[in-house]
């Protein structure tokens, strides 16, 4: 067997659903189209996730001549699914925060592993060290849509990916990437905060997604035109996802095992809706700055939160400034939304 298919099967063996292999040549239109937008100066903190050195796997591992990808699904029914849905007023947990999780595994670090002990140098590269979606579009496993997003055809966007760089000359799977949208721009249109752009184009600066889990020196202060469309989903967005016809036909993958969620440190049910009420009651104890941040949003963007107006009051700390900020600007929404005057 070749070194390409032992280190397939051992990736399959550990979970990998999907496999493929490119070479560790610089992911040319990215780095040109990337280099534009630094010329431009317009990616402002985004350029931690997004710049044109992560164009190229040799600026990881000098010695690199392959890149391996493998994808692990994470479209799950848990066994909270099952419960009837709550109508009150909620907020929602978005599938990526609660069952990518399920796949925190480091299946990278492993594939590292295995290569290293066969006498080759090997580096798992997370979101910061080279593009994945490139690296998957050309490794021929996976096309972009119109929201720059990575689809397989078997998992559609639900996959989380893993990517290692590598000095072992390994077969690649390259393919031809293929249009898979056509005429449809669903997601471009559903986008709440217009994220993205144009077709392929897209705006991480304005982007859910991107917002709810960076810090505030990543994001700076959120405007309130901003705050108002990012809706009532905590942690992540998958508007432009939940959209899209391509992911339709994906069924999700029945588990019985619920997964230990928390996000920001912040324990929370694996199900898709969060009572506001429960969220009140997570907002009242000693948590975490960056939780109650995005958490005052969701409350500020929901219908009927006139619970949440004594929690938000009390945010009024002064040591913090920032949830002071958001929470007054919640504040204020709730009350206009019944008619008072501010
Ligand atoms: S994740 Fe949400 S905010 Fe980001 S591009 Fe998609 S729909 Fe827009
Ligand atoms: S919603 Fe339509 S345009 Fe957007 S990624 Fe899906 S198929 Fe492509």
């Amino acid at each position: 067997m070749s070194l390409t298919s032992d280190v397939r099967e051992y990736a399959e063996s550990c979970g990998a659903e999907i496999f493929g292999v490119t070479s560790a040549d610089p992911f040319v239109d990215y780095r040109d189209a990337v280099t534009e937008l630094e010329n431009a100066d317009k990616l402002g903190t985004a350029s931690k996730y997004i710049n044109s050195p992560m164009a190229d796997a040799r600026n990881v591992l000098s010695s690199a001549r392959s890149i391996i990808v493998a994808g692990v699904p994470y479209k799950l029914k848990v066994p909270g699914d099952d419960l009837p849905e709550y109508d009150g007023p909620h907020v929602s947990l978005s599938r990526y925060w609660r069952h990518a999780r399920r796949v925190f595994v480091n299946l990278g670090e492993s594939i590292a592993e295995y290569l290293q002990k066969r006498g080759f140098e090997a580096k798992a590269v997370g979101h910061r060290g080279i593009s994945h979606k490139p690296a998957v579009v050309r490794a021929g496993v996976a096309n972009y849509g119109k929201n720059t997003i990575a689809y397989t055809k078997e998992f559609g966007s639900w996959v989380w990916w893993f990517v290692v760089v590598t000095e072992a000359d390994l077969e690649c799977t390259d393919a031809a990437g293929e249009d898979i949208c056509g005429k449809c721009d669903r997601c471009i249109k559903a986008c709440p905060t217009e994220a993205i752009s144009a077709p392929y184009r897209f705006d991480l600066l304005r982007c859910r997604t991107y917002l709810s889990h960076s810090s505030q020196q990543d994001v700076g202060e959120i405007a309130d035109s901003l705050k108002e469309k990012m809706g009532t989903c905590l942690g992540g967005c998958e508007v432009c996802q939940d959209v899209c016809p391509l992911n339709r036909t994906v069924e999700p993958i029945k588990t019985n095992t619920s997964f230990d969620v928390s996000w920001y440190g912040v324990p929370l049910p694996d199900r898709e809706r969060l009572p506001l009420s429960d969220l009140i009651e997570l907002l009242e104890g000693e948590r975490s700055h960056y939780f109650k941040r995005y958490a005052t949003i969701c409350i500020g963007n929901l219908e009927g939160a006139d619970d949440a107006l004594p929690v938000l009051t009390r945010m009024h700390d002064p040591e913090d400034e920032l949830v002071r900020k958001y929470a007054d600007w919640a504040i204020a929404k709730i009350k206009r939304g019944r008619g008072e005057r501010i």
